[in-house]
């Protein structure tokens, strides 16, 4: 696995893909900028080198249109603030003004291109397009996870015209030895949390992790279809009716690999989806019509702490309740509290895809676990088994 360290960038420019996909308020001022400091680290060894940093990225959606709200010149400001050098901005990320700004930069500097997604060749993978991308450095340095899952033009395609002169970068690096400790050299016990509202959009992970873990904490939303298939009463909770085979299937399937399943024993029932309702505590068999499971419930919570506690390799998707209602978050916090007390006692943890890094930012789990995955999307096609085409890309 090549990465940045693998090259001297001294009088070299990089290429560098990043996920400045950065949320902007109606000002333009950046909001979060997790990401734009995600990426430091590769920038600054590129210019601590010697070399210079040519930057691309997009910015929303903006479908192959030109669009003034989603340019990338409304980020320079806070980019250079967070580099500490003074960006610089090319009007386009193709052409004359690209052509012309990377041939100007000098070591130490950093320009950052306009939104690749403003030319719809970026998101059809156009192979002439990427090849004029491929003019604007001398080595590729992908550091974008978020879009790692994705065949574009700046993410993959454009790869192939650096055979020799192609890498990881740091941010992207350690996405990929985190998920390597999970599914592949975790040390056991290994267990995977998986909440969320159902189980069709989390079956593809359950099949592939079934191989990986000791054992399978199953929460959130998911719990009823599995309860009900089983003969249980859910009420009106959340359920897929014709999910119900392969929800047996799954535990027929974990049986026979010796992966012991953790579903919940009791819940935090309501009598509506709303934070307001009227709630108590229920067998999760036994769930009343007009109630249903928000959250998970005490013995629920016991269980999941026993497993968690005795783990060594933790991944963490999904909440295990209505965590956006602050009457049906605790069950998630009390699962992000356990993992936390896991780590601090050595356990590796990984958190990411979909919602749970909402959580984990919300209740302010981010520096108490290992590992904060960066992409969602990714990272759910990671843990389905997929290779990502960004990553490949690299390897080839
Ligand atoms: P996912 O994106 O699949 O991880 O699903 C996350 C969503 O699942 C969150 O918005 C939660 O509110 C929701 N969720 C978790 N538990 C439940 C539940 N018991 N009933 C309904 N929705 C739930």
């Amino acid at each position: 696995m090549k990465t940045i360290d693998d090259f001297n960038f001294k009088d070299k420019k990089a290429l560098i893909r990043v996920d400045f996909n950065v949320p902007l308020n109606d000002k333009f001022a950046v909001t979060d900028a997790t990401r734009i400091e995600a990426a430091k680290p590769t920038i600054i060894k590129v210019l601590e080198d010697g070399g210079s940093a040519v930057l691309m990225s997009h910015l929303g959606r903006p479908k192959g249109q030109v669009n003034d709200s989603m340019s990338l010149k409304h980020i320079v400001n806070k980019a250079s603030e967070i580099i500490g050098v003074k960006v610089k901005f090319a009007e386009d990320c193709v052409g004359l003004s690209a052509v012309e700004a990377v041939s100007a930069l000098q070591p130490g500097e950093v320009l950052l291109l306009e939104n690749l997604r403003f030319h719809a060749e970026e998101e059809k993978g156009d192979e002439a397009f990427a090849e004029e991308l491929s003019k604007l450095g001398d080595i590729y340095v992908n550091d974008a996870f978020g879009t790692a899952h994705r065949a574009h033009a700046s993410t993959t395609i454009v790869a192939q015209f650096f055979p020799d002169h192609k890498c990881f970068g740091y941010l992207l690096a350690k996405e990929i030895e985190s998920i390597k400790k999970v599914m592949e050299s975790g040390e056991k016990p290994v267990t995977a949390i998986l909440g969320g509202a159902k189980v069709s959009s989390k079956i593809t992970i359950i099949e592939n992790i079934l191989d990986k873990v000791d054992h399978l904490i199953i929460g959130g939303g998911m719990t009823y279809t599995f309860v009900k298939a089983q003969g249980g009463k859910i009420g009106d909770s959340i359920c897929e009716d014709d999910k119900q085979d392969l929800a047996l299937s799954i535990l027929e399937k974990a049986k026979a690999r010796g992966v012991h399943v953790h579903i919940p024993v009791d819940v935090v029932a309501a009598d509506a989806f709303d934070n307001n309702a009227e709630t108590k505590f229920c067998p999760v068999g036994e769930i009343p019509d007009g109630w249903q499971g928000l959250d998970a419930g005490p013995q629920t919570l016991e269980n999941f702490k026993k497993v968690i506690l005795q783990s060594k390799t933790i991944l963490w998707n999904g909440p295990v309740g209505v965590f956006e209602m602050e009457n049906f978050a605790k069950g998630t916090i009390a699962v992000g509290n356990y993992i936390d007390e896991a780590t601090s006692n050595g356990a590796f943890s990984l958190v990411g895809g979909g919602d749970s890094v909402a959580a984990v930012k919300q209740f302010g789990f981010e520096d108490k676990v290992s590992y904060v995955s960066t992409g969602g999307g990714a990272m759910l096609e990671s843990l389905e088994g997929k290779t990502l085409p960004g990553i490949a890309a690299i390897l080839k």
